[in-house]
């Protein structure tokens, strides 16, 4: 990943670089040339249009050694035109043909080409064109005398341009050599600062694909590297929670499994081994023991309808698909059918049983069987968990729009550890003594479920050795309002 960043980095730069210097030596270099041409011209104007120089080349016309004159004049006058005899020469030309009469050059002279300006010159015009792709720049003009007509030629091979353009390419060239080293070096610089977080992020990644979650990635800053770092740890919180949750659903489910395992096998066993004993004495029993087996394989056989009954209801409660038949019905009349349905065993453990309720209850919307189903469980319990000749008490009554009902007792009591547990299924304080009272530990859960679906809440006040009260409310407008 290093190298790939790396590489893409320093590529980027180095085309930057090159691009730049491109553009800047091709300007640069026309900018030179430009400048070396109009320097040229501009010089050769002041020259030529200043009076003395002027004046004293007419003069030098009207004598007989006219060319030579001239080319003295010139001569001397060479550091006002930048004559230099390797890139600049001055020459006398015959002014009706264009022939080398004499110059700087005496070599070179002879071969002039008759280029435009001369031509222009040869018709007696000034000719100072310039044409800036020809590889001389020239400026020829005219002077008629006594002894004939001549032509002043200047011309520059732009040898000194070409030098100082090469120089440039040459200097150009160096820096790019330069450039490519800083590229080189600020890569290296880019990409550390920017793999360095990407890194870190990267191990970070695949240790929460690991499953470990317990690094984040450390980053501050507010680019776009620390914006996805923070988004990242952001990620991976949520992402742990939500693994949490799962295995907290999941450790729930295998407990869940376990208890209905066990609350299964045990009636199971005890069903079997007394038929074992049933069926291996054979005609031997007596009748009396015979029956009292059978009996106890009809109980257990009941316990497992319950079990499995009352695990039914629940799981189609958690998956909602318990259709609830929400009617208007009298609360109180519901109460009082319990508290008369439970009257006999009551009596039956000698309790101390009363009902009290408040005078104008109003009936209220909700499942009326599913809410009897969650009084008779309250009820059940107080006379299951309240030694005979105990005291219990239903009362019912009206506040704030909702309708309640208390079953108090003065029976075990729940210890204090105990009263947070009970709504949990197959909670029992008391194993043995719940199992041989026929309870199964899922009551109360199936109760509280209910008790939810109608928007009410159920509330366990108790004290171990003294007693409980279990309270239900439920809205009289039902789960709606
Ligand atoms: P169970 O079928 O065992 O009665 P429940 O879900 O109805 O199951 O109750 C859960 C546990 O709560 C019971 O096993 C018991 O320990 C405790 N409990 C419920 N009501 C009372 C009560 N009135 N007095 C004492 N303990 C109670």
């Amino acid at each position: 990943m290093t190298k790939s960043i790396y590489t893409k980095l320093v590529a980027i730069i180095i085309v930057l670089i090159l691009a730049l210097m491109a553009v800047v030596g091709a300007f640069l270099m026309r900018g030179v040339r430009n400048f070396y041409i109009n320097e040229f011209y501009t010089q050769m104007r002041e020259a030529f249009s200043g009076a003395v120089m002027a004046g004293d080349l007419r003069d030098a016309a009207d004598e007989p050694d006219a060319a030579a004159r001239m080319a003295d004049i010139l001569r001397a006058n060479s550091g006002q035109l930048g004559i230099n005899t390797g890139t600049r020469n001055y020459y006398i030309l015959d002014g009706l043909t264009g022939a080398y009469i004499t110059g700087s050059d005496p070599v070179a002279g002879p071969q002039l080409a008759v280029t435009r300006n001369i031509l222009t010159a040869i018709d007696g015009s000034e000719g100072y064109a310039s044409n800036s792709s020809d590889d001389y720049m020239d400026v020829a003009l005219p002077i008629r005398g006594e002894s004939g007509s001549f032509i002043i030629y200047i011309i520059d091979n732009k040898e000194t341009v070409s030098n100082l353009n090469a120089e440039i390419f040459n200097i150009i060239i160096e820096a790019i050599g330069i450039g490519l080293l800083f590229a080189i070096l600020l890569g290296l610089l880019l990409a550390k600062t920017m793999v360095t977080p990407i890194q870190s992020l990267t191990k970070a990644a695949e240790k929460v694909a690991a499953g470990d979650f317990s690094e984040s990635v450390e980053n501050e800053s507010r680019d776009e590297i620390g914006v996805l770092s923070r988004t990242f740890n952001d990620m991976a919180g949520q992402l742990e929670r939500n693994i949490e949750d799962l295995q907290h659903a999941e450790q729930m489910r295998k407990e869940f499994v376990a208890n209905v395992s066990h609350e299964l096998r045990t009636p199971v066993t005890s069903i079997r081994s007394y038929a074992e004993t049933l069926c291996d004495a054979g005609k031997t029993m007596d009748p009396e023991t015979e029956q009292r087996f059978l009996e106890v394989i009809v109980r257990e056989s009941d316990r497992m309808t319950k079990i499995v009954q009352d695990l039914l209801t629940l799981s189609r409660l958690d998956a909602g698909s318990i259709a609830f038949d929400f009617q208007t019905f009298s609360f109180e009349k519901s109460v009082r059918d319990v508290y008369n349905a439970q009257l006999l065993e009551a009596q039956k453990r000698r309790h101390n049983f009363g009902l009290e309720i408040e005078d104008g209850m109003p009936e209220i919307r909700g499942d009326r069987a599913r809410v009897e189903q969650v009084l008779i469980n309250m009820l059940s319990n107080a006379i299951k968990y309240t030694p005979d000749g105990g005291r219990i008490r239903m009362t019912a009554g009206t506040k704030d729009g909702c309708v309640w009902c208390t079953v108090r007792d003065n029976g075990i009591g729940i210890p204090k550890g105990d009263i947070d547990h009970v709504f949990e299924r197959f909670y029992r304080v008391d194993k043995a003594r719940s199992r041989e009272s026929g309870g199964t530990g899922l009551g109360l859960s199936i109760a509280y479920e209910i008790v939810q679906r109608h928007n009410g809440r159920m509330e366990i006040h108790s004290q171990k050795g003294k007693g409980t009260a279990i309270t239900v409310t439920l809205p009289v407008g039902g789960p709606d309002e």
